[in-house]
C-alpha cells in the first residue's frame, strides 16, 4: 500500500514537470500537484489511524477522479487512455478481486460512453514525440505496479506458509516443556501401532508419573513445580533415543513410545530414566525427584487403548510397591527397586 503511493507519487512529481516543460501543459500540471498532495494526505491519514482499508479505497477514488479529469481536459491527446490501463491493476490490488471488478467496469464503461459522446468533436492527433513518451511511461507503470503486485503476493504466501509451519509445530507442542503434547502423542502412537502390526516389529509404551509430585506443589509453590516439570523433560530428553516419541500425557505425567523396543528393552531404558532422574541435580539443590514407571511391550492384540492400559497398569502397581521403580502393566514381576 505504501509502495504503490510513493510510485503513485514519483509519477505525479516527473509528470508535473513534464507537463511544463515537455508537454506545454500548465493545467494537468495543476492537477497533477493536486494528486500529489492528496496521496500525501492519504499518508498521513494512514500513519495516523492505520485503517489500510479506507486508505486503499480513498487512493482509488482519488485515482479515479484524477483519471477522469485528465481524460476530459486531455480531450483525446497524446493517447492520454492509455492511462486507464493501470486502473483494473491497482482496483484489483488495492480492492481484492469482487470490488477491484466493479470498480474498473463501472470505469470503463463511463470512459467508453464518454469517448463515444465527446470523442466526434476532438481534434485529431498523430502519433508524436509526447504521445510515445506518455505511452512508454504509462506501460512503464503498469509493468513496475505489476511486478509489486506479485511480490507482495509471493511475501504474503511465504509469511502464511511460515505461519502455516509455526502453527503445526504448536498444535503437537506441550507449551510448559515444549515436547510433544497428548494430541500428537496419539497420533504418533497409532502410526507406531500400524507399523508394529504390518511388519511384526517390537514396540513399547512407557508411562512416567513423578512421585509425591503434590507435596512438592504444596511445599515450593506451583512455579517451582512447573520449572522442575520443565527441568525432567530435558533428563528425559537426554535419555531416549532419537527414535523414541517423548511427550507430556498430562498434569506430571510422561509418556515414552519406543519403537523396535522388546519388553527387556523397555525395562531397559525405564529403569535407566529412573536412576537418571533419581540421581539428578536440581537447579534448586533442595529439590529431589523420583519417578515411578509402567510399562507395556506390544502383542499382535493390542490396540491404542489395550497398550496404553496395560503400561497404566504397571505404573499402578509401581506406585503401589512403593514408587521410584518400574512394573511391567499386569505382570507381577518385580525389578530391582
Ligand atoms: P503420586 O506419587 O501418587 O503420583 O503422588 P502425586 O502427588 O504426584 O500425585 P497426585 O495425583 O496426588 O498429584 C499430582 C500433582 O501434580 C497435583 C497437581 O497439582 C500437580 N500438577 C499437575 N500438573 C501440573 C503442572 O503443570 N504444574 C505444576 N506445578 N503442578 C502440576
Ligand atoms: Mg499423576
Ligand atoms: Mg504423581
Amino acid at each position: 500500500m505504501q509502495n504503490i503511493q510513493l510510485i503513485l507519487q514519483i509519477y505525479t512529481g516527473i509528470f508535473f514537470f513534464l507537463n511544463i516543460f515537455l508537454f506545454d501543459y500548465p493545467l494537468m500540471a495543476v492537477a497533477d500537484a493536486v494528486l500529489f498532495g492528496g496521496i500525501l494526505a492519504l499518508q498521513l491519514d494512514l500513519r495516523k489511524h492505520l485503517n489500510i482499508e479506507r486508505s486503499a479505497r480513498l487512493l482509488i477514488g482519488i485515482i479515479v477522479i484524477f483519471l477522469s479529469i485528465y481524460f476530459v481536459l486531455a480531450q483525446g491527446r497524446n493517447y492520454s487512455f492509455i492511462w486507464f490501463s493501470m486502473v483494473p491493476l491497482l482496483a484489483f490490488f488495492l480492492l481484492g478481486l469482487h470490488l477491484g471488478l466493479y470498480v474498473s467496469g463501472i470505469f470503463l464503461t463511463a470512459l467508453v460512453a464518454f469517448v463515444i459522446w465527446f470523442a466526434p468533436q476532438w481534434p485529431s492527433y498523430a502519433i508524436n514525440i509526447p504521445a510515445v513518451f506518455n505511452i512508454s511511461l504509462a506501460l512503464f507503470a503498469v509493468l513496475t505496479i505489476s511486478r509489486h503486485y506479485e511480490k507482495s503476493r509471493e511475501e504474503a504466501f511465504s509469511f502464511l506458509a511460515k505461519r502455516n509451519s509455526e502453527l503445526e509445530i504448536l498444535a503437537k507442542t506441550d507449551p510448559l516443556t515444549q515436547l510433544n503434547n497428548r494430541s500428537h502423542l496419539d497420533d504418533v502412537l497409532e502410526q507406531e501401532l500400524s507399523r508394529a502390526q504390518r511388519h511384526e516389529h517390537d514396540l513399547a509404551v512407557l508411562i512416567l508419573d513423578t512421585d509425591h509430585f503434590k507435596t512438592l506443589n504444596d511445599s515450593y509453590g506451583h512455579i517451582v513445580g512447573d520449572q522442575v516439570l520443565k527441568e525432567l523433560s530435558e533428563v528425559l530428553l537426554s535419555h531416549v533415543r532419537s527414535s523414541d516419541n517423548l511427550g507430556r500425557w498430562g498434569g506430571e505425567e510422561f509418556l515414552i513410545i519406543a519403537p523396535d523396543t522388546n519388553e527387556g528393552g523397555a525395562v531397559e531404558l525405564a529403569e535407566k530414566i529412573r536412576i537418571a532422574v533419581a540421581e539428578h541435580r536440581f537447579t534448586d539443590e533442595k529439590l529431589h525427584l523420583t519417578v515411578s514407571i509402567g510399562c507395556a511391550a506390544y502383542s499382535s492384540e493390542d490396540t491404542l487403548v489395550s497398550i496404553v492400559q496395560r503400561a497404566d497398569n504397571g505404573l499402578y502397581q509401581a506406585k503401589h510397591d512403593g514408587r521410584n521403580c518400574t512394573r511391567l502393566g499386569k505382570t507381577t514381576r518385580i525389578l530391582r527397586k
